[in-house]
């Protein structure tokens, strides 16, 4: 079976996670592909594939005879989709042998994929495509990714490609920032892994942002206007200085690739008390750690300012650059990730992530765990889109990754 076909099975189980929901997995639903996957595995041979009650599955194909001491390769992807545009049945769209045009997607939305937004369409002239009918999102973030590790080990299972060990993870929750939270690295049980979460197929990426929130909360002083010189404190007027007390230009519309950034994600105030929510993001840790210092530093001075007690930062760590990890004695994966695209024959594409993958985390959970392409685009709204052979070459990448690591008794 090749992968679009399980992709198109797969995106008719609607999985969105909910970021409202305090339970594991944040939405009971996603249960139901892990459950699917479990029948899949079974009848690929694999019994002892298990779902565990936070809806994580784990599966392993133990390695050819005589391969047992090669390295454990792991590939990993998520079985939630995002919530938004999720609220319709979804319907996947093949368009055979695609021209290159805007295509008009059909649903009751009339919504078109456009060229002009889109420019790479172009490039895609000629492939089967598959969209939403534009009036959902159409999932393939990141069952594409799910398709993709199902498909490679049909082929490894079937076509007896020599391997060691190599083990499937999917997780939950990926969408609402917890899909590492209950990983089990141990049960997982490989020397390193691949996130099959990108986009366009050949991308490789190991280096994403170090993360922090930051919010600061401003205490005011309110007292009638008529009489409030040199009493009052307006604490939406503290948080302006706050945010003018920023260095210009770093903020997300002004920055790329390996430029950090402050990003006020919320503000709300008045006189008696104002709220700041900013992210910071930056790839060099060291500049991220001097990030922070100028928020701390900002902080201080508003303190010295209006009086002790009127502005609190608090700032929360989010995620790390897992470049960090895979310099660090783990550059083969991308080295070996070139080699394998280029067997594959897809161009590789290595770019930083301006945001986070799950494979960060587990990067420093123990496992090194660079992203890989799926063939997908425009995720998280209702013009994604994916091409079936994009999803072959991803799958190919894999095998030739299986078969690169196959050759390191
Ligand atoms: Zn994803």
């Amino acid at each position: 079976m090749r992968a679009y076909e399980r992709l198109l099975k797969y995106v008719t189980v609607r999985t969105p996670s909910d970021e409202t929901s305090t339970t594991v997995p944040s939405s009971a639903c996603q249960f139901d592909l892990a459950q699917d996957l479990i029948r899949e595995f079974i009848n690929l041979g694999l019994p002892k594939a298990r779902t565990d009650e936070k809806c994580y599955v784990y599966a392993q194909i133990p390695a050819t005879p005589g391969y047992e001491n090669c390295p454990k390769i792991g590939f990993i992807a998520h079985l939630d989709t995002v919530s938004d545009f999720c609220d319709k049945k979804i319907v996947p769209v093949v368009t055979e042998n695609y021209d290159g045009r805007d295509l008009p997607l059909g649903g009751s939305d009339g919504r078109v994929l456009s060229v002009s937004m889109f420019p790479h369409l172009k490039d895609l002239k000629g492939r089967t495509l598959i969209t939403s009918n534009g009036d959902t999102i159409l999932g393939a973030d990141d069952k594409a990714g799910v398709a993709e590790i199902m498909t490679m080990a049909e082929r490894v299972l079937t076509e007896n490609i020599p391997h060691g060990q190599i083990s499937i993870g999917f997780t939950p929750d990926e969408e609402v920032g917890r899909g590492a939270d209950h990983f089990d690295v141990e049960k997982f049980d490989a020397d390193f892994a691949y996130t099959m979460d990108g986009d366009t197929e050949g991308e490789i990426q190991y280096e994403n942002f170090n993360a922090a929130d930051a919010i600061f909360e401003i205490k005011g002083v309110n007292v009638h206007p008529g009489s409030a010189k040199d009493v009052m404190v307006n604490a939406a007027l503290v948080a302006m200085e706050i945010n003018a007390a920023l260095p210009e230009g770093e903020t997300p519309a002004d920055t790329e690739d390996y430029e950090g950034f402050y990003h006020l994600v919320s503000m709300s105030g008045d006189v008696a008390c104002a709220k700041l929510h900013y992210i910071v993001r930056d790839h060099d840790t060291d500049k991220f750690a001097a990030r922070l210092e100028t928020l701390k530093e900002i902080s201080k001075q508003m303190n010295l300012k209006w009086g002790l007690g009127t502005v609190k930062l608090t700032i929360d760590e989010q995620y790390r650059n897992m470049a960090e990890i895979i310099k660090d004695g783990n550059m083969h994966l991308i080295e070996n990730a070139k080699k394998a695209c280029l067997a594959a024959d897809v161009t590789p594409l290595i770019l930083p992530i301006r945001g986070g993958t799950d494979g960060a985390r587990l990067s420093f959970m123990g496992l090194p765990c660079p992203n890989l392409g799926t063939g997908g685009h425009g995720y998280h709204g209702p013009f994604e889109h994916i091409t079936a052979e994009g999803m072959d070459k991803s799958v190919e990448v894999m095998i030739e990754l299986v078969k690169l690591y196959a050759e390191m008794k």
